[in-house]
């Protein structure tokens, strides 16, 4: 007996029009579980190397895992996958919400999309049967609209969608997949894979809930998770503010990125903290799926001009900082007006920001001028300009068609030396975090299968002193030093990455999760056992979470991707200029050591390839059989 999952996977080819269902047996569901191994295990198996990320050849993939829908804080998170238009790499990004807990009571544990529809549908999944119908009406319509009009004519104000906006039918290299109007796969670029396949949203609605070997053990941990997550420090800080705390935070240490990531101090940065935000514009606190936490931000704020939309979401912590301080901007109404216009039209707010400041960079160093933008000047502070890029970006028009590239391709296209400003990693915008001052942080960002990435690794500054025994139960026993790139931040970086990647494995919340949060290792353990009902351990669930890794890894490495693009950014190099830690840098050739360092302890080779010997260990000797691997 299967318990936890539906046992049944839809696969959905656009061009031909149907639908079939596989019934993988238990030693699968075992091997590949959810989230992003399951879904490199898809793509590996049908994406063909080389493929144009936005032709038909693409497949996309929503994958959930054994416990999404389980009625515990944080197992409600669902990845989307494909190769990613922005990177060339896997392209892969989670989301929490309610739309994946559905697609689950919909009777499916993935859904795996090929081809391309002639024109606009949308992929309404309800108790185990799919249908593929007429997008007409809501193509070219925003999030909003989209939802609205979808619960109209399905006659369901319960059904959940995960929709693309303007931005990615317009193909927007970094357009993202939203669900709820609140919740979003933002990275790499998955809303303009769907856009690509004419697919405008995946509807679901389901009273399914596939059953639990242990319901009363679950029932049981859920109730001490909990009242654990009334009084853990770090899960009662997210309840008050969300993560607009760590502005000041990062501010107050000196790694705040400003001004396109040249300095870690911003002046404004207490226009843009949790206090003034929730002195001004905060209305109430949402949450996800089943979660006692409510980390996330509703808020409204009445002007002609940034006026906000309580059904929009409030800006997080990356996107106060993307649209915030690196573009040193400290408006608040104005940036959350800018996050709340990427989700209405469907952009990524981090890589919405950093192309705003690298537009803003090149034009400060008169790369760009106002020849190419229509007369506009584009000046780092300016919230209008920020505001008006995003709707030009969103829209395909004048300088956002160059823009809405991302960061790699518009410093190619615009030339004069625009890739000096161009910070990317593997092609993909970096979250806001500085790595100068967190630098096994900064090798996730360099190794992560996804580009700049800041949900592959626990950052350092976390695991400093005691703090370190939150990663005691995998032999993580030394305090970790934030500045130093040594031997002994790669082996940390490398433990640190497989207890990390069992959250985007089995789809569950950071902020619920180990190793920060108020779940503990043993919970984690003891519920994975009593929702399956298999005899499984911490050892097996790393062996997962390194499974996923792995084969993201090999699918790269298939792209042509290898040690030269493990790297940071040339500014994390140079002296920060100002702060707390003014003069810190990482130190390139400690930095190449650690990552090849890790390559070893990885059990890959010279060339960042995983091993045969590591293939097998990890039950991937299939991989063997492709050339590459
Ligand atoms: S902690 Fe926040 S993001 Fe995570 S599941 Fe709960 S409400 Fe959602």
């Amino acid at each position: 007996m299967l318990y936890g999952y539906n046992g049944k996977i839809l696969h959905v080819d656009l061009t031909k029009g149907t639908w079939e269902i596989e019934e993988p047996g238990e030693y699968w569901y075992r091997t590949y579980v959810g989230g992003s191994a399951l879904a490199a295990y898809y793509l590996l198996k049908h994406v063909k190397p080389g493929i144009d990320p936005l032709s038909p050849d693409n497949v996309l993939v929503f994958a959930l895992s054994a416990v999404t829908g389980a009625p515990v804080s944080g197992f409600n998170r669902y990845s989307v996958a494909a190769k990613s238009p922005l990177t060339g790499t896997i392209g892969r990004t989670e989301a929490g919400g309610y739309f994946g807990p559905e697609l689950k009571f919909a009777g499916f544990d993935a859904v795996v999309i090929y081809g391309k529809s002639e024109k606009p549908v949308y992929l309404w999944i309800h108790n185990g049967e799919a249908e593929i119908r007429d997008a007409a009406s809501v193509w070219g319509k925003d999030n909003i609209q989209t939802l609205k009009m979808l619960e109209e004519e399905l006659g369901d104000k319960r059904i959940r969608v995960a929709s693309i906006g303007q931005a990615g039918e317009n193909l927007a290299r970094f357009a993202c997949v939203q669900n709820d109007l609140e919740h979003y796969n933002g990275r790499t670029g998955m809303g303009a894979v769907m856009g690509s396949k004419n697919l405008k949203a995946v509807v679901a609605r389901g009273k399914n809930r596939p059953q639990m070997a242990d319901p009363d053990k679950v029932k049981e941990i859920r109730k001490v998770h909990n009242d654990k997550i009334k009084v853990h420090p770090p899960n009662v800080a997210l309840n008050t503010v969300g993560t607009t705390g760590l502005i000041k935070g990062l501010n107050d240490t000196g790694i705040l990125p400003t001004h396109n990531f040249r300095d870690g101090t911003f002046k404004g940065a207490d226009k843009i903290n949790a206090d003034t935000y929730h002195s001004t514009i905060f209305e109430s606190k949402g949450s996800c799926y089943s979660c006692s936490v409510k980390c996330k931000r509703r808020v409204s704020y009445q002007d002609e001009k940034y006026g906000l939309d309580v059904e929009l979401g409030g800006a997080e912590f990356e996107t106060l900082s993307a649209l915030g301080s690196l573009c040193e901007i400290d408006n608040l109404p104005a940036i959350a007006k800018g996050n709340q216009l990427c989700n209405l039209y469907g952009l990524d707010t981090i890589s919405a920001g950093c192309v705003v400041a690298f537009a803003m960079e090149c034009f400060e160093n008169g790369i760009l001028t106002t020849e190419d933008t229509g007369g506009r000047e584009i000046n780092f502070g300016d919230a209008d300009v920020m505001i008006w890029l995003i709707e030009e970006m969103a829209a395909n028009r004048g300088i956002g068609k160059i823009l809405s590239q991302g960061v790699k391709r518009a410093a190619e296209i615009i030339g004069k030396g625009a890739d000096e400003y161009a910070f990317h990693i593997k092609g993909q915008e970096l979250p806001l975090h500085d790595g100068r001052g967190k630098s096994g942080m900064a090798m996730g960002f360099a190794l992560a299968p996804t580009g700049g990435e800041h949900v592959e690794c626990p950052h350092d500054v976390a695991f400093t002193g005691n703090d370190v025994s939150k990663l005691s139960a995998v032999g993580l026993l030394d305090p970790v030093e934030p500045l130093k790139t040594d031997a002994a931040k790669a082996r940390f970086f490398s433990i640190g990455q497989k207890v990390w990647q069992i959250n985007n494995c089995y789809g569950i919340c950071n902020f619920c999760s180990v190793p920060i949060h108020a779940m503990t290792f043993h919970q984690l353990v003891e519920l994975i056992r009593a929702i399956t009902g298999w005899d499984t351990s911490l050892f097996d669930i790393l062996q997962v979470s390194e499974r996923g890794t792995v084969m993201q890894r090999v699918f790269n490495n298939r792209e042509g991707f290898g040690p030269k693009d493990d790297r940071v950014i040339r500014r994390w190099h140079e002296p920060l200029p100002d702060g707390p830690l003014k003069g810190q840098s990482i130190d390139r050739r400690a930095f190449r050591e650690a990552i090849d360092l890790y390559y070893e302890l990885s059990g890959w080779d010279k060339d960042g390839k995983p091993t045969r010997a590591k293939l097998i260990e990890l039950n991937l000797g299939w991989l063997l059989d492709d050339e590459v691997a």
